[in-house]
Parts: C-alpha cells; structure tokens; sequence
C-alpha cells in the first residue's frame, strides 16, 4: 500500500548534516517527498509502499549524522500527493523557533585529511569546515540556523563552494560555514601597535616562527583569543605570566596530536577519547614521570590542561610548530574571553607581541570547556565550546517560560520552556562591567535565537549577587532558590531523580536561609523544598568576603574555635575572633580547605580560586587509610577535634587524613536515610575528595550521583533553579 506520512523530528537536528542524510536516504529507498528546516527542528514527509516508509523511520534513527540529537519524532499520515521526487524544501521562517543552536564542533577526520592534503583544493585553508564540523553558536545570530543567519552572511561562495552547498550528496551539502581559499575568511597578522605584518599562509608562516622564537601570539580560536607561548621555555612562559597578571593559576597546553600528550601526561581511556572527541575540551590530566613543560605552567600541583587543536587553524599551526603551546584564554581574570581585535588591543595591548586575527565575526564568545578526568567519572568544570548551548530534556514541563539566573561565580543563565533546559556557556565571573554586559548580552542572544519571552525569573537568594539585584529590577514574577538547593536540583534534574534525595552540598559559599554562609551542608531534597539534616559547624569568616583571599584569616577563626587560641600569633586577628567584629559565620567546606591548607603549610597565600583544595590534591596519599576524629551534636559537624589532630601530622599525612576525615563524615551521615545520595557543590571539582568519597558511600551499599553533563559547581546553578518546583 503506498503511504504519505509526515515525520517531525525534535532534537539537535540543524547545522549538523541532518537534510542531505534525510535526502540520501530517502534516495535510496526511493521515496518520494520533502524535508525542510522549520521552527520544530526537521520535518519530513515521504510517499511510497508503506514498509519501505518504515524501513525509512528505523534507519532514519539508527544512521543519524554523528552530531545529531533525536530527542523526539512525531508521525502522521497525509493523503498521497503522487509525487515523483524528494526535494530539499528551502527553509521557512516560522514564528516559535524550538530548534536548537548546535555547539561548536572540532575539525572532523575528513576535513583534517584534506587539509594536510597538497592535491586538495583546500590544502593549508584555516577555514575548512563540513556539516560534520566547524562553528555553529559562535557564529549564529537567529535559528533557524542558516547561513544568512550567521556570521558567513558576508562571504559570497565562490562557484566550487556553492556547488558543494547545493550538491545534496555532498559531504558540505547546505554547510553554513562553506568557504574556501577563494572566498573564506582572510588571515592576518598584527603586531602590538596595530600594523600589518603578514596576511594568508604568510601570517601562518610568520606567527609559527614568533612563537618558536618565545613571543606571545594571540590567535583567534573558534570562540575567542587564546595567548599563547612555547609552553616548554620557562623564561616565555613567566613572561606571559607577569604580562597577563597571573601568577600562579595553571595554564592549560595546546598540544599537536594525542601521542605528544602522552609523553607529559597520564591518560586513561577515557581521558583519550575526551582529549580527541568532536568538543574537544580542555582535560586535567595527571602529569607523566617524563613530564617535562616548563614549571610556570602548572606550578606546585600533580595535574595538567591539556588539548587537541579544534579549529583547522589551530591544527595547521601546530602542525608546523611540532611543540606543544600554552594556550590561555585572552581576558581578564574571570572576566569573558575576548573576540574581537579591538578589544584584545585596548584590554590585553600590552600582554602579546603579535596578533593573528581573520574577518570571520565571533557573534556570541565562547570559552573552552574544562572536564576533569577522575577515577571515578569524568566531572565537567566548566561547560561551553563544543557542549554548550546543546538543550537538556527535563523529565518535567516547566510551568511558565521561566529564565533562571545562575548564581554570582562562574555565572551561566538557563532558559526553561516545556521540558526544554537551555544552559548558556560559561559567563564568567560577575562583578565587573564587562562580565555583567555579557551576562546581558547572553540573555539578549538566548531571547532571540529561541524568540523566548520569559514569563518568570528564577534566581539565588543572595542579597548582594548581581544576578539577583537583575532579577528584581525587572517587571516579572520572581522566584528565589537557595543556593545550595539549586546545586542539588541540578544533579536531581540531570540524571531525573525521583524526590526526595540526600544532597551532599560541599561549595565555596552560598546565602543561606539563616543569613548565615552555607557551604557544607546535608540537604533532604526534592524538587519544591529541603531540610538542612546536617552542616559543618559554623566558623568565623574574619573580615567577611575577603577571607576567601587570605586563608590564614580562617585558619584563626578554626584555631580559636578548638581552644588553641595560644596560637594566634597575630594580636589584630585575634582580638577580631575574640570579639567577632565583622565576622560572619560559615559552614562552607570551600573555608574549611583553604583553612587545612595554611594550617599544614602547604598553602600560605592564595594567587586562584581552588588553589587549596589542588595543593591538597598533590600531597594526597593513598595509602593512608586513617582519617582524624570528629564530632557531631544535633546534625552540627564539630571539626575541632580534627584540627586539634593536624597540627602535628606532617603535610602529606595531614592533607591524606583530611580527606579521608570529609569521607568518613559524609558516611557517618548518610548512615541514617535510605536515600539515593547526590554529590554537588565546587568542592566536587576535587579528584582526590571524588576518588575517596564514592567508593566509600558506594562500598557502604549506596546509590551515589555526581552530575555528568553539567559541572557540580555553580556553573550549574542556572539549571537547579529550572528545575525548582516550589513557590
Ligand atoms: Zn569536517
Ligand atoms: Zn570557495
Ligand atoms: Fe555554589
């Protein structure tokens, strides 16, 4: 029997190869009928014998493009049209965008073989690309994505290119970014002062030479600048760090190829396959015995950033070079990387020497994604190129089109409609002018490539986070979530929990319900509401905020509060604990690592956030097994016993106990609910903390999830307060 049927298919389907498959396919089975781009992602109608259509439907979902997402497809039947023919229906613009902004995809196996080609026609193009790779959200300003509506809109193709664009079976078929020799994006090299100095192939030539030679070289990456300098000259890479104002923050490395990684680092299976998947994220990994970069590139900590090239560019550049290069984010600390060449001079003017730069328009930045390699699973640190913004199924409709806000560090906004979650790529840190404008600027680019109208605002509960003073200066409905709760829906969300579930919230700080600082807390949540069961017991945060920079601060508040206030040195400080002057108290395990950290000497300043809990992570043994004494009086966990104890220990004793001490808490605690337990909060980004806890709980019989697609810190609190359920 001859069937039209019309099949809808939802999920990451644009910019990704989708139509010429659909195209191809139906060629083969000789069907006739259309497939066009439209507002619900792709939608496909096809005539003929009714198992052939079937047959259509399995295969359509079983050989789907690599990079394409099914998150859904729909079927109904029309009535028969009697045509011939399958053609690729230009696409149309319809009123409610739903399709998906694709992430940005490292250069594929075929294009990377064309370029190193000589006989290719693209030999050597930076510019290379296909629907299987190349940048999509970087380059887009509306959906349906289409190269009008992109950053390509000013290149003409050239006859060759347009010929592959409009060839269905072509591997470049309706591929936005196309482009070539002839009529891509041109190349061009700077020096400081803003003069030419080589263009095309000849400012490939000349930027390779500069960084054999230890100059500084910015290069525009897919997403932004990165600075960028041998990576094995100790003398270059101080002098990129004394010119970016870092001291001692590790510097993710650029490398050429897999097999040059492994002479520096340890990788497991699973940190090869991250290092070369189409996202290509930076992957802290553990350097090798033979590890041999300069020592300003990772500074007094066991592991290293590592990555492959992701554009074409990139991966020429390193082709000639043979030498691995720090590859840094050009910014300011914790501020969004930066995309254009007149900001890289005005901000960063004085950092590199030269500049390779190229006219195809970034529209929407986008740093590097960091995943975390542990023995345990792969934890996200932070989620952008190349994953984000893909959208993330919840198991439940949102009431009202909802945009949440995400916390004050590490900011990232979310939009929520039906049971679509869209998180934006990493933002950065707010607080400044320039992050709180891309903090606009992104919920301005969310608003328009989904033409998403928000009905309510959800965001943290923290007075002073620039995030909620936006929230409240706007006309809608405004929600506030807990920080901590936020951090356990995430988790609850991403891996579609049942409520309620055990929450291990260990973080840096967040508000807490009580005004006071949370950030060790034991929550029993579900998706409306939670009971704070147990926390660290509180401690004095001398001087407020700004104990986060100077540990030895907390460290005094925790000598005091153990009775060994003989040790106070410091007559200022001291009395400040004594009397409490401008002394909040926190929970906050984040404190508490800075505070062992000075305690055992392995710490005495902080240059970074995380630097403690990393220097912990390097002194941590093994193979010790014993952990410190604690105390825990009506769900307040009483740490003094446990700083009593360190003092005399040696650091890499201490530091190991100290771990082990956190694990034996957790356990201790989670004893008593028959719950599954979720693991989030920025202390989670600690490899040691991860590889000791979850065997712990899990060897004691429980069912233990850390988030996977999305980072356990507050990166991800945008998504927690989708997720949030109360009122
Ligand atoms: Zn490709
Ligand atoms: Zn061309
Ligand atoms: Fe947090």
């Amino acid at each position: 029997m001859i069937i039209r049927r019309e099949i809808t298919v939802f999920g990451t389907v644009q910019g990704v190869g989708f139509r010429p498959f659909v195209y191809r396919l139906a060629h083969e089975l000789q069907l006739a009928g259309s497939v066009r781009n439209d507002g619900f992602g792709v939608t496909i109608e096809i005539e003929g014998e009714s198992a052939v259509c079937e047959r259509f439907c399995e295969l359509l979902a079983s050989q789907k493009p690599p990079l394409s997402i099914i998150s859904s497809i729909k079927k109904r039947d029309l009535t028969l049209q009697n045509e011939t023919d399958f053609t690729i229906v230009n696409t149309a613009r319809s009123k409610r965008v739903i399709t998906n902004a694709p992430p940005d995809t490292a250069l594929c196996d075929d294009c990377a073989k064309e370029l190193f080609d000589p006989l290719n026609r693209r030999y050597r193009h930076p510019f290379i690309s296909c629907t299987n790779c190349g940048p999509r959200y970087t380059i887009l300003t509306r959906l349906p994505y289409d190269r009008a509506e992109t950053s390509m809109r000013s290149f003409t193709m050239c006859e060759a290119c347009a010929a592959e664009y409009s060839n269905p079976i072509d591997r470049r078929f309706h591929a936005q970014p196309n482009a070539c020799h002839h009529c891509g994006s041109t190349l061009t090299l700077y020096d400081a002062s803003g003069q030419t100095v080589a263009v095309r192939q000849e400012a490939i030539r000349a930027a390779v030479y500069a960084l054999r030679n230890g100059k500084i070289v910015a290069i525009k990456a897919l997403g932004g600048f990165h600075l960028c300098a041998i990576a094995t000259n100790e003398t270059v890479v101080k002098r990129l760090r004394e010119r970016k104002n870092r001291p001692s923050k590790p510097l993710a490395v650029l490398f050429g190829a897999i097999e040059t990684i492994e002479a520096q680092a340890q990788l497991s299976d699973e940190a090869r396959e991250l290092i070369a998947s189409s996202a290509r994220p930076i992957v802290l990994v553990r350097k090798s015995d033979r590890y041999s970069l300069a020592p300003s590139v990772a500074p007094a900590i066991d592991r290293i950033g590592v990555m492959l090239p992701s554009s074409p560019l990139e991966a020429i550049i390193m082709n000639d070079l043979r030498e691995p290069i720090v590859a840094t984010s050009a910014n300011i600390s914790n501020e969004p990387i930066i995309c254009n060449l007149a900001e890289l001079t005005t901000k960063l003017g004085a950092v590199y020497d030269l500049a390779l730069d190229h006219d195809r328009e970034i529209v929407n930045a986008c740093d590097d994604s960091v995943v975390m390699e542990t023995g345990v699973a792969a934890v996200m640190v932070r989620r952008a190129r190349g994953y984000a913004p893909t959208p993330f199924a919840l198991a439940k409709a949102i009431a009202a089109p909802t945009l949440a806000l995400g916390a004050q560090q590490k900011s990232a906004i979310a939009i929520g409609f039906d049971k679509n979650a869209v998180l934006s790529p990493h933002i950065g840190d707010l607080g400044s002018v320039d992050s709180l404008e891309f903090f606009d600027r992104t919920i301005a680019t969310f608003k328009r490539l989904y033409a998403f109208e928000p009905k309510r605002i959800v965001c943290d509960l923290h007075p002073r986070y620039d995030s909620v003073k936006w929230a409240l200066a706007q006309q809608l409905p405004t929600l506030q979530v807990q920080h901590h709760h936020a951090h356990a829906l995430a988790v609850m969300a991403e891996r579609r929990l049942a409520s309620p579930a055990l929450a291990i919230v260990w973080d840096g700080t967040g508000y807490g319900t009580d005004g006071t600082i949370w950030g060790g807390e034991f929550l029993v949540a579900d998706y409306a509401r939670f009971d704070r069961v147990a926390h660290i017991k509180p401690f004095g945060l001398i001087g407020g905020e700004s104990a986060i920079r100077e540990p030895q601060k907390i460290a005094y508040a925790l000598l005091h509060q153990a009775g060994l206030s003989e040790r106070l040195d410091d007559k200022n400080l001291a009395q400040m604990v004594e009397r409490g002057i401008n002394t909040p108290q926190t929970s906050s395990i984040g404190r508490l690592f800075d505070a062992v950290a000075y305690l055992i000497g392995a710490c005495r300043e902080f240059g970074f956030e995380g630097q403690s809990g990393m220097t912990i992570e390097a002194l941590y043994d093994e193979r010790e097994t014993r952990s410190y004494p604690f105390e825990i009086t009506n769900g307040a966990i009483g740490v003094e016993p446990m700083i009593r104890a360190l003092l005399s220990d040696p650091p890499q004793i201490a530091a190991s106990r100290f771990i082990n001490t956190l694990a034996a808490i957790a356990l201790e605690v989670v004893r008593g609910y028959d719950l599954p337990i979720v693991l989030c909060g920025g202390v989670f980004q600690n490899r040691v903390l991860v590889e000791k806890l979850v065997p712990t709980l899990r060897s004691a019989g429980k069912t233990v999830y850390l988030p996977r697609l999305f980072p356990p810190n507050d990166g991800a609190i945008a998504l927690g307060q989708l997720a949030y359920d109360g009122e």
